[in-house]
């Protein structure tokens, strides 16, 4: 099988996903920092990330999947105060948060999942090594500095030109608690103590304090991948100066290649806007679900766009993201059916009528492609079904190919099933107008319906029931 091809944001160009070692793929995503819900954008990147971990996996490969929490930063800090509470008890419950939306959203689980907070030793062995090299310097507050003067390939990633970073000596800054660096692109790998980050401080060689943010990623995903491995990954926010920070950090304590391929996805527009907290489209999951939406709804809108196109989300899309999924549930029955429990699919792991489908995820994740692809394919299924065509035998391989194509999408039909959990008081309605619907009450059936308009719900009648959803 072909290895997959992803456009690398490093070399700029598109790159065969193999493994370094001939046998695992290793990578690591920038995970999220919690202080609060994560919003839709985040989980683009997520799910586009989990996506290019299962087309890595249905190529063959073994994955070992890194993907940090950061629970130490100035946002976790100062918001648990604001809140009152410990920054542990505070950033557990947003991590717990998250992992609820993922496993709705059905994401595999990284591997690894390390929390900066617990690895402040290897970060503070990092920082060490990178003053040994003069790398890095310490100021006068107990603060530590990366020297980005002292690492030549400096920019490397974003392309930054020598004019762009600023040398200016620092002190002409206006940044406060910066006053100490040497350069103004220096970037902080321990930020001293201060008054306002309460008791959340730390000891190490130079003073009690924190690790910088940048540095996490960088201390974390050497340890468990290695100090060279397969991929890196983050939306293209982290690109400058985060990755960038994370490069130079790790190759200049090394000395070694950091990561081998660099993945961003870009950014995610909510009915056209920017997505910021002025605009109140900071839209989470919860927000998803409160509309009556699954989350494989969200799932299917967030894959269906190329993950290096900006992505329009829209309460639209996710009515087609619903409707599409019921068609490949549909099809997911009728091939169940047609395949009896006594027959067995041939033992292969062909791809059948879907390979086309792979193929278009295994370009670029051409994802807009590929769920075009797989919607012929399953049009040409229908209806040789129909025109009952497919043998036992025929419909068991057919069906095992469909599911190993719905789990490289990660799509799963339960949730999707199962009508959108309503209030009690619009169950009992709903219930009631169906009873009445069949004892031939018409009117009364009509007037439970407008009841239930009134209340934000339509009902729709099943062959066996009806279907309550909110409408929009
Ligand atoms: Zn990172």
């Amino acid at each position: 099988m072909a290895e997959p091809l992803l456009y690398d944001s490093l070399s700029r160009s598109l790159q065969p996903l193999t493994a370094s070692d001939g046998e695992t793929f290793r990578f690591y995503c920038c995970g999220p920092t919690v202080y609060g819900p994560a919003h839709i954008g985040n989980f683009r990147t997520f799910v586009i990330q989990d996506l290019l971990r299962r087309v890595v996996e249905a190529s063959g490969l073994k994955t070992k999947h890194v993907r940090n929490i950061t629970d130490v930063d100035d946002k976790t800090i100062r918001q648990s105060q604001t809140e009152g509470k410990s920054l542990q008890a505070f950033t557990e419950y947003w991590a717990e948060r998250f992992h609820a939306d993922c496993e709705a959203l059905n994401l595999l689980e990284p591997h690894v999942e390390p929390s900066a907070v617990d690895h402040i030793e290897i970060q503070v062995r990092l920082i060490q090594r990178l003053i040994d090299k003069g790398n890095a310097y310490v100021a006068e507050d107990g603060s530590v500095y990366f020297r980005v003067t002292s690492f030549a390939d400096y920019g490397k990633l974003s392309r930054l030109h020598e004019r762009e970073i600023t040398t200016a000596p620092a002190g002409t800054l206006q940044s406060d608690d910066e006053y100490d660096r040497e350069s103004a692109a220096d970037f902080a790998l321990w930020k001293a103590h201060k008054e306002e980050d309460g008791p959340n401080a730390w000891p190490s060689p130079w003073g009690k304090g924190r690790p910088g943010w940048h540095l996490e990623c960088s201390a974390m995903s050497m340890e468990y991948l290695g100090e060279s491995f397969d991929l890196h990954s983050g939306g293209v926010d982290l690109l400058f100066p985060h990755h960038e920070n994370e490069i130079a950090q790790s190759e200049a304590a090394t000395g070694k290649p950091f990561s081998r391929l660099w993945f961003h996805s870009t950014h995610l527009l909510v009915e056209g806007h920017k997505m910021s907290k002025s605009l109140g489209n900071l839209f989470t999951l919860q927000d998803v679900k409160d509309r009556g939406f699954s989350p494989m709804a969200l799932r299917y809108v967030l894959i269906a766009g190329q993950y290096r196109q900006p992505l329009n989300f829209t309460w639209d899309s996710l009515n087609a993201a619903r409707s599409a999924l019921r068609r490949l549930q549909q099809l997911h029955q009728s091939l169940s059916a047609a395949a009896d429990d006594t027959s067995s699919p041939s033992p292969s792991s062909d791809w059948g009528p879907f390979q086309p489908v792979y193929d278009a995820l295994a370009n670029n994740l051409n994802t807009p492609d590929a769920l075009g692809k797989l919607f012929t394919a399953a049009h040409q299924i229908e209806r040789d079904l129909q025109a009952s065509q497919v043998t036992r035998e025929a419909a068991a391989d057919l069906l095992a190919a469909y599911d190993r194509v719905l789990t490289v999408f990660g799509f799963t039909f339960d949730t999707e099933a199962a009508p959108a959990a309503a209030p009690a008081e619009v169950e009992a309605l709903a219930a009631a107008r169906w009873q009445a619907k069949q004892a031939r009450d018409f009117a009364r059936a009509d007037a439970l319906r407008n009841q239930l308009t009134e209340l934000g719900w339509s009902v729709r009648d099943a062959k066996d029931g009806y279907e309550l959803t909110p409408a929009n």
